[in-house]
């Protein structure tokens, strides 16, 4: 069926793995509605997508954190008919609970769990009731993890998914988390992670998860892992004794926190 004509939604589409993902889904024939909070990057990248793909963009400046902006997108989803919903946005702080600013956490908070879960809340009904529609939840293979607010929004993001997978199996409607491992986008640098030991073979490339993404979604998959590192590694982290467990997650963010 064509894509021409339909709506798809990105949040964090002015970098990374929502650029990605607001390539492909340009390239398969939507129209995009491109979501983040800098506004001349949205306006570049839309000018990009319908010169390169001659789709339709619309460019909504919000920012997630805020109760104003969630409300600004569900009222975008409520008046408008999305056929797809990429709920990625995100970003770490990478800083001990106990000495980190309280402020910094609610925000990662609200950007990673109280806006997907309301963006949710609001598209999902009218999926339903067309019978059509993919949903993805950019989560991480953090949420295996005990690292934080980070690891912990993530494994909500990632059981609030697998749970409405359930509830919408039979239905024509996708529900899918993506759980990347270590991505080149410019998460690492803005969260002033020190990422010079990883080994290359450990960094994704954005378009190859997102493309992996798209077609475990398409598939009826309820949580996709790309890459062969990552398979075996959350393989450790979901199925592994849960003390190693919880001491590799301190280790990793011990290793990447500037003192
Ligand atoms: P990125 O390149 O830093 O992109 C993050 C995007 O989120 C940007 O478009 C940013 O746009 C937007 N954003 C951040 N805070 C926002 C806010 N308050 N309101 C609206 N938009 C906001 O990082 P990325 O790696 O692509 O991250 C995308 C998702 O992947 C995140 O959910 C992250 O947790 C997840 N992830 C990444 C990795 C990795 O290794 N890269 C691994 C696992 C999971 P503006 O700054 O313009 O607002």
């Amino acid at each position: 069926m064509s894509n021409q004509g339909k709506w798809a939604l990105v949040t964090g589409a002015s970098s990374g793995i929502g650029e990605s993902f607001s390539r492909l889904l340009a390239e398969l024939g939507f129209n995009l509605v491109l979501v983040a909070r800098d506004l001349p990057r949205l306006n570049e990248r839309a000018a990009a997508l319908e010169a390169n793909f001659k789709v339709k963009t619309r460019v909504i400046a919000a920012d997630l954190a805020t109760d104003s902006g969630c409300k600004t997108i569900e009222d975008f989803i409520d008046a408008n008919e999305v056929e797809v919903l990429i709920n990625n946005a995100g970003f770490g702080i990478n800083k001990s609970f106990l000495v980190s600013d309280i402020a910094a956490e609610q925000q990662m908070f609200d950007v990673l769990v109280r806006t997907p879960m309301r963006l949710m809340h609001a598209i999902l009904p009218g999926m339903k009731e067309r019978n059509s529609g993919t949903l993805i939840n950019v989560s991480s293979v953090a949420a295996w993890m005990a690292g934080g607010t980070y690891s912990a929004s993530k494994s909500y993001l990632t059981v609030l998914t697998e749970s409405l997978h359930a509830e919408l199996a039979g239905t024509n409607v996708k529900v899918s988390a993506l759980a990347p491992g270590f991505t080149r986008t410019e998460f690492h640098q803005r969260g002033r992670m020190k990422m010079n030991g990883l080994p290359n073979f450990m960094w994704l490339d954005a378009d190859v998860l997102v493309a992996k993404a798209w077609s475990d979604a398409q598939k009826g998959e309820a949580v996709s892992v790309p890459g062969w590192q990552y398979v075996l590694l959350s393989s450790f982290l979901r199925f592994g004794p849960r003390p190693l467990v919880r001491k590799l997650g301190m280790n990793v963010r011990v290793r990447q926190r500037n003192k």
